[in-house]
């Protein structure tokens, strides 16, 4: 199918345009380039609540929200009023400050699944010192990890599952040496009895389990609480620790994340996205005796220029206060459901092969009937449908993330107007898709 463009990208066109003079592929992370779906990326301007207005000044209903952050959506007036507020006094002294005590106490206060945290500036930095710690903690080298799980760029987590009868993984990035990804075990997603057999062989150089517990970053693959139990069990039993990478479900599923949700405790989680209020911070934490290994009170090394500095900090209080109020995250869930549901039932009147997966308020439009669990049972072929799709919503004004593995997130600026708007625009485009 042929896509035409009836709205203007000229602009954002010529931008990306000059943008490949001065950065790889004219961005500065990979999926901002748009390979998967048509045309140039969007160069953003402003956002306004649920809202982003584009070089050309299109503008659009924002699913993607800065990929998770933006649980409020944009400018936030509590979030823009502390930043300045605080931005006035200087950015950043490289030393501790009043607003790091008060942002770690209020997380801390409200989460008891965590006794200690860590501030730092990414999710990736997280998921890396969360990994060191666990290896420093057990004094184990090897890793378990889970195919369709995505959890930041670090060397020994950018793996796939190897080839033939090979239990290491295969690293999926130029320059990784092979010996950091042979450290790696890669398995499937919902499947008990190929980790049973792993720890078996393993489970003696294992020193972590991690996981997504809500995987939402090649599709969104909830998993069967039991999985998770399991989990939880075969890693008191082996002797490792389990992570609970937390970085999208953080905060999103609720204040206790995933861990809350399900009611499991893991030894270690890690936090990014929503817990910087739009601005990068990651944390990691545990218990307070897990945390006593990291330095300078124990031999696990990790440091930070910039980490807790007090903007960021400012950023993610403001966030999380707005977060503790009540039932936001029962709202926020509510309207995400029935937003969700009108997609579906006029889907399932079409008898269009669409099913939606929801869970808080993040979704994502799969193009299949049945529920899926695990990475290898999303159709590659598919993804050709979601690209007339994405097409087609922003000839409409809403933005999806520009692919189609890539989950939505409804924030609380998303009204319900605007939910009902998007509703018709997404099924007016499925008609084209499977016109
Ligand atoms: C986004 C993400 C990361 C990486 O966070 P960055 O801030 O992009 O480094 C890690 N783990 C999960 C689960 C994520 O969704």
């Amino acid at each position: 199918m042929e896509l035409i463009n009836r709205i203007k990208r000229n602009t954002s066109a010529q931008l990306f345009h000059e943008a490949k003079n001065y950065f790889p592929g004219g961005v500065n992370s990979p999926v901002r380039a748009f390979k998967s779906v048509s045309g140039p990326p969007l160069f953003i301007k402003e956002g306004q609540g649920c809202r982003i207005t584009d070089e050309d000044d299109n503008t659009y209903i924002d699913f993607c929200c800065s990929w998770g952050p933006l649980i409020l959506g944009h400018r936030h007036p509590g979030i823009e009023q502390m930043v300045i507020e605080t931005v006035k006094k200087g950015t950043s002294f490289g030393t501790p400050n009043r607003l790091g005590n008060e942002l770690g106490k209020l997380i801390l206060d409200n989460n008891p699944f965590l006794e200690k945290l860590r501030f730092v500036s990414s999710g990736t930095e997280a998921v890396m010192s969360a990994i060191r710690l666990a290896r420093g903690v057990t004094g184990k080298n090897k890793i378990i990890k889970f195919e369709g799980c995505y959890h930041g760029h670090v060397d020994s987590l950018l793996v796939k599952a190897g080839s033939g009868l090979a239990t290491f993984g295969e690293s999926t990035s130029a320059g990784i040496p092979k010996a950091f990804a042979q450290e790696t075990i890669v398995l499937p997603l919902n499947n008990p009895k190929l980790l049973d057999d792993a720890l078996q062989k393993h489970g003696d150089d294992v020193a972590c389990i991690i996981i997504e517990p809500i995987p939402a970053n090649n599709g969104l693959l909830i998993q069967e609480k039991s999985f998770l139990e399991c989990l939880r069990l075969k890693c008191y039993k082996y002797d490792c620790l389990l992570i609970f990478d937390e970085v999208i479900s953080g905060f999103r599923v609720g204040f206790t994340g995933a861990a809350g949700h399900y009611h499991i405790q893991p030894d270690i989680l890690t936090y990014g996205k929503i817990i910087g209020g739009g601005m990068p911070v990651g944390a990691y934490g545990a218990s307070a005796e897990i945390m006593s290994h990291v330095a300078p009170e124990g031999a696990v090394y990790q440091a930070g220029t910039l980490s807790a500095n007090p903007v960021a900090m400012a950023a993610g209080y403001a966030a999380m206060s707005a977060l503790l109020e009540r039932n936001f995250y029962q709202d926020l869930e509510a309207k995400t459901k029935t937003f969700v549901q009108k997609i579906q039932s006029y889907c399932d009147s079409k008898n269009y092969a669409v099913s939606i997966h929801q869970i808080g308020s993040i979704f994502w439009i799969a193009f299949a009937t049945e529920r899926i669990l695990s990475a290898d049972q999303i159709s590659p072929a598919s993804m050709e449908l979601f690209k007339v799709l994405h097409h087609e919503l922003l000839q409409r004004g809403v933005y999806l993330g520009p692919s189609g593995y890539e989950v939505g997130f409804v924030s609380a600026a998303h009204t319900e107007a605007d939910l009902d708007e998007a509703a018709q625009h997404i099924c007016a485009s499925m008609d084209v898709v499977f016109g």
